[in-house]
This record gives C-alpha cells, structure tokens and sequence, in this order.
C-alpha cells in the first residue's frame, strides 16, 4: 500500500484498501475557519439537534483567519459565531481574535490596517496554524473545510478539504464515507540550487500534469530528495497539491517530521502521541514522475491557472504593477527571509505587500537581527507594506477593504500566494503570476518577471 492508503485503512479499521474503495474513515481531527464555519455550524445543528454537542471537542479546531481585518460587519459577525460556539461546546482549541470570551469582534479600520489589531490567541491562517499549534500529527486524519487542508500532509498525515455538509457530518460523528484515491509519485532526487526554492517544485510539478492533472488522486512526494526539504518546504508542495485537482499531498516521515511535531506538541500541550506510516515495498501508482531538484530553476505559473508554466528567466518581458509575498503558501518565516536575502539593501519599485502568516512569524521577523536590522526593518527600508495583521489577506480577494487585495481591473501582480484563476486576488480582470517568494523579490526590485539568480 502507498502512504495515503496505509493510513485510510488503518482509519477504516482494516488491514488493507486499495484505490476505489468505499470506505468510512475516523477523522483524528476537523478543523474549519470563519468563512465555513458559521455554515458547518448550521448542518451540524440542523441535522444533530440545537444542543448536541460535537462528537469529540478535543478534535475541533476552530481558526479564525480569512476575512478578519475588514469593516465588513458580516464578516466581524462570522468570528461571532464561532466564539459564541465555542464557548457552548466548551471548545479548547478556538483561536480567537480577540481575547474577551463574551466579546465581540470589530475591526478598527481608523487605526490603519499595519498596526496589529488582535490579541493573544489569535493564530492566523489555520494551515499554518495547525502544525505550529500543535495539531498535525503523522499517520492521522485531518479534515477540514478549506481546500488547501491537504497541507498538512507533509506531516505524514492524510489531510483533505472537505465541505460544509460532509464538515457538519464529522463534527456530529467523528466519521466520513471516503472513495479512496489512486495515488501518483513524485520521485525526489537531489537537493535545491541557490535561488530555487520548494514552490519551484509544486509549480514544475503542476505545470508538468495540469492544473486537474491528479484529480482525486493522492500525491505522493518520497524519495531521497526529501531529505533536504525542510518542514516549511514541505509543507509549501503539499499546500499546492489541491491546485492540481489533488485529493491530497503526502510525505513520508523522518526525523524532521518527528522533531517538528514533538517540539509543537509538547509547547502547546495537545496529543502528543502518534503513529507514522511507512509505505509497502509493493506500491500501486497511476503515476509515476522523478523530480531533479538540482536541475529545477526558478518557475512562474503565469494566469490565468496554477498550471501555466513557464521559467522565469524567459519572462523578462512581462511588466508588473505589483507584488505580495503571504499566504499559507508563501508567508513562513523561511519565505520572508528568502523574501529578505534578495531585497536587503535594495528598493523595489512596484508596491509591494508582505502578508505574514501567523502572529509568531511577526514575531520572528521582529526580533531576528540580521546586523543592526531586524527582517522587519529590512524589508521596510526596501519599501514593503509589512502587516502586523497576519492572516490570509488578499490571498482570496476578501472584501473590498483587505490588505493587498486588487481593485483595480488590469493590475499585473506576481505573488508568492497558491492560486490564480481570474478574480482570485480581486478585480476579475487583473492577472496574478504565481512564483517562490525569492522571484517576488528579484521582480519587485526590477517591476518585471526576474529570476533571482539575476539579481
Ligand atoms: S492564505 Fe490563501 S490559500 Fe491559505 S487558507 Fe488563506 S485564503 Fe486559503
């Protein structure tokens, strides 16, 4: 069995499953946000009664993350109700925006949106998030309502979108009928050049299959290329497994997996305890593709799909408008300071956004010195619009008040972000080119698509 059906059966309670089976899984942990979990709620209440209670509060993870920093009162409202259930179930794991248990949340929007507005539970977007919190282990299963779930798959876990219905299932159940997926390998070998980075190898991978190529299917990363990848890379080629249609994103598990998630577990106090897989020696792919990583340059998936490959050294002639580094995908501490090692010293001359992901990365780039400078200060002195308001920002567009989001038709943005179907960061007839946050940098510095090598 592959790694993704290793852990399926183990789920189901059987000794074996192979792809196309039927079969019902218990869920380790469901995890939903503010967008989908007033919705999940609603199912959850309609279908198990006004006061039931979830099947196990222990394994709900509620984060709010995506349309926080904005007037919109529906969206203030949407965080409502999430604390308001929380505090019914008796939730442990909400990570509130603010830290009144009976508050009620209002962004401030004359404060200005650089200056933090939240307080000391907030944890930012929920996949990066998950892990840093303490809620990803290997060899389990994670639902949750957001399609780019399958991140946490590079923890050695089967981790999948899911929506509000099947979500309001789990929440009542601890239980989902799952198709079991076929699986595709993608072979690892080597280690990373200078300027290249792991979203290099998410966008050569899409670009190689499609943007539907391995749709309902598991997509399986191993081999001794692996090795060189840290968590925060790993963690970028899972994410993006969804933009090839994929039902997920696995790695195996090794010492990096298990230092990573110990160290979580024990800081926050959740499970600690957990069981990796390994996969059989026999294992059945549909797919089969050996990545050099040596051999990989800098990519760009150009609008309007995740699948438009082209290199980034062959664009020089695209001009930009504008770029942002964030995102689950592209706002880690490594990004930044890749994002940071291209732009020290330098001025971009585009309007450039940084987004980071979760409030401990604002904290990691305000207090790591590089000289007399903090990464904060560096990218400021560059000329990026850094924001204390971690969270998902412009990554979906969001309302019309977000951080970065486009509002203007035509725009050109290059982004360190995951998607990039028409209308994704806002206006509909904007284009945004996807690229590792190190080519963000190199083309924020020159206002056209440049490799970093360049620069
Ligand atoms: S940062 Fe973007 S991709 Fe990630 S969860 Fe938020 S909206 Fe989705």
């Amino acid at each position: 069995m592959t790694l993704t059906e290793k852990i399926l059966a183990r789920a189901a309670g059987k000794s074996s499953v192979q792809a196309g089976d039927n079969i019902w899984v218990n869920a380790d942990v469901l995890m939903t946000h503010d967008v989908c979990g007033p919705g999940t709620i609603g199912v959850f209440k309609r279908e198990f009664g006004k006061t039931a209670k979830v099947w196990n509060r222990e394994r709900v993870v509620i984060i709010p993350d995506h349309y926080i920093f904005t007037a919109d009162s529906k969206s203030n409202r949407n965080v409502d109700i999430l604390r308001d259930f929380s505090r019914e179930q008796n939730l442990p794991y909400f990570y509130d925006v603010i830290d009144d248990p009976n508050g009620q949340w209002k962004y401030d929007a004359a404060k200005g949106n650089l200056k933090r507005q939240y307080g000391s539970n907030y944890a930012g977007v929920c996949h990066a998030a998950l892990p840093a919190k303490g809620h990803t282990r290997p060899g389990e299963v994670l639902f949750g309502t957001d399609s780019h779930t399958c991140m946490a798959g590079a923890f050695n876990e089967f981790a999948t979108g899911i929506g509000n219905t099947d979500a309001g299932f789990v929440m009542g159940t601890g239980k989902l009928l799952i198709k079991v997926p076929e699986t595709m390998r993608f072979r690892l070998e080597g280690k990373l050049q200078p300027g290249v980075m792991a979203k290099d190898v998410i966008l050569h991978v899409i670009g190689e299959i499609g943007f539907d190529g391995a749709t309902y299917r598991a997509m399986q990363f191993d081999g001794p290329g692996v090795a060189s990848l840290s968590m925060d890379d790993r963690m970028t080629i899972a994410n993006m497994a969804i933009e090839a249609g994929g039902k997920n994103g696995i790695f195996p598990f090794d010492s990096r997996t298990a230092e990573y998630v110990d160290a979580r577990t024990r800081l926050n106090g959740t499970k600690a305890s957990y069981e990796p897989v390994e996969a059989d020696a026999q294992q059945t792919f549909v797919y089969e593709l050996v990545v050099d990583l040596d051999k990989l340059e800098p990519t760009v998936a150009c609008h309007p799909d995740p699948g438009q490959r082209k290199k980034a050294k062959d664009m020089g002639a695209t001009k930009l408008d504008r770029a942002y580094v964030g995102s689950c995908t592209g706002g880690k501490t490594s990004d930044f300071v890749e994002f940071a090692r291209v732009l020290r010293g330098k001025k971009v001359v585009i309007d450039t956004f940084g987004v980071p992901a979760t409030p401990d990365i604002v904290r990691d780039l305000q207090s790591t010195r590089w000289g007399d400078k903090t990464i904060w200060q560096i990218l400021e002195d560059a000329g990026v619009r850094m924001t204390e308001n971690a969270g998902c920002a412009a990554c979906l567009g969001g309302p019309v008040d977000t951080f970065g989001r486009i509002n203007q038709a035509g725009l050109k943005c290059i982004s360190a972000t995951n998607r990039n179907f028409p209308g994704r960061m806002g206006d509909k007839e904007s284009q945004v080119f996807l690229a590792s946050p190190a080519t963000v940098a190199a083309s924020a510095l020159t206002g056209r698509i440049t490799d970093p090598r360049d620069v």
